[in-house]
């Protein structure tokens, strides 16, 4: 353990399961001595959260679903009166109706569309705009992207379209939040077999693609996002705000691989 993020308080939005990225991101802070708050979607998740979040000593398990402002406001109002203030936030949250994460993307729908948009895009600007209230000393803020969003992946469609548009979002709030010292990154993560991630088509074919094709020949792990997490959440990270980090054993850089490329 670091004490990167001691006294530091963060609130991590999105976990679901001992897979989500959520939970590697929370582990990597809470080794560096974060005190974390935790947000769930939904009662069932409930009892999925609690016993992670009391692993990491918090018992701060509170209910939001962001696509219902009522909800978004209640989180912070119990949070502020709670802490006061707040640090970091992590934004770990994504969706759409997966059957539109099949097929061609020409066939969205203008409901899905609009559904991927509001809770993978606009949820981020909305806690955002609420976490900067809190953020009187400075702060940092979190989103999760995919490669999808710079180029065509199979079946991530409209999630790219998303993807974009969150990336693009995050530059104008690093501009917005930089005078008062509010840093917002995101982290681009490479293919990892979570919840959400279950529901893209040919999700293994994927992997196993960008492990043959990787400069590294692996994929990334939850754990390999919570260090990169930690350096832009911490102040290690101090210099940098409205950028998007490729966590994706370097997949990105790769134009083609030489024929002998399945060396592993
Ligand atoms: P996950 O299923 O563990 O997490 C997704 C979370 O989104 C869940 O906790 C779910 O409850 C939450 N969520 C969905 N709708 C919500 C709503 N209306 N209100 C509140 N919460 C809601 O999967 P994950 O892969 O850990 O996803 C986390 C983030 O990482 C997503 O933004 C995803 O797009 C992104 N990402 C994932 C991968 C991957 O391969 N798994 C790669 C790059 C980026």
């Amino acid at each position: 353990s670091n004490q990167l993020m001691a006294g530091k308080r963060g609130l991590i939005m999105g976990l679901a399961n001992d897979k989500s990225i959520a939970w590697g991101i929370a582990r990597a802070l809470s080794n560096a001595g974060a005190e974390l708050a935790f947000s769930y979607q939904g009662e069932a998740l409930k009892k999925r959260v609690d016993p992670l979040a009391a692993q990491l000593g918090s018992d701060m398990v509170l209910p939001c679903d962001v696509s219902d402002e009522a909800s978004i406001d209640a989180l912070f109002t119990e949070l502020n009166e709670r802490w006061g203030g707040l640090d970091f936030l992590v934004h770990a949250i994504g969706f759409s109706d997966k059957n539109e994460l099949r097929g061609r993307y020409v066939d969205t729908s203008r409901a899905n569309f609009a559904l991927s948009m509001d809770i993978s895009v606009y949820s981020f600007t909305a806690v955002v705009q609420r976490a900067e209230k809190m953020m009187k000393s400075g702060g940092a803020c979190l989103t999760l992207t995919y490669y999808g969003a710079e180029r065509v992946m199979p079946h991530y469609n409209v999630m790219g379209v998303a993807k974009a548009a969150l990336e693009a979002s995050v530059r104008y709030l690093a501009e917005d939040l930089g005078k008062d010292g509010i840093r917002v990154n995101a982290i681009s993560a490479g293919p990892i077999k979570t919840l959400a991630a279950s529901g893209i088509g040919d999700f293994r074919y994927i992997m196993k693609w960008n492990e043959y094709n990787s400069p590294l020949r692996r994929n990334v792990t939850i754990d390999d996002v919570g260090g990169s997490a930690l350096y832009l959440l911490s102040d290690l990270g101090a210099g940098t705000t409205g950028e998007v980090l490729h966590v994706d054993a370097g997949y990105h850089v790769v134009g083609m691989k030489a024929v002998d490329a399945p060396d592993i």
